[in-house]
């Protein structure tokens, strides 16, 4: 079994340097519910609307 030493980036060029993450929601899970106002949603959604996604992304912003 083999262990990687460091993590080697996939497409080979970039390394290290943390590519603004994706938007913090994107990397969310749907949890059936908007993650911003816990509004009920369907099961493929993870906001209510670009409002909450908009704010939830900023507040993630604030905490790094
Ligand atoms: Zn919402």
């Amino acid at each position: 079994m083999e262990t990687k030493p460091t993590d080697v980036s996939d497409d080979g060029a970039t390394p290290a340097e943390p590519v603004l993450p994706l938007r913090a929601r994107q990397m969310l899970p749907p949890k059936g519910a908007c993650w911003y106002c816990e509004k009920p949603l369907d099961s493929v959604r993870r906001f209510c609307g670009k409002v909450c996604a908009d704010a939830f992304d900023e507040e993630a912003q604030f905490c790094r």
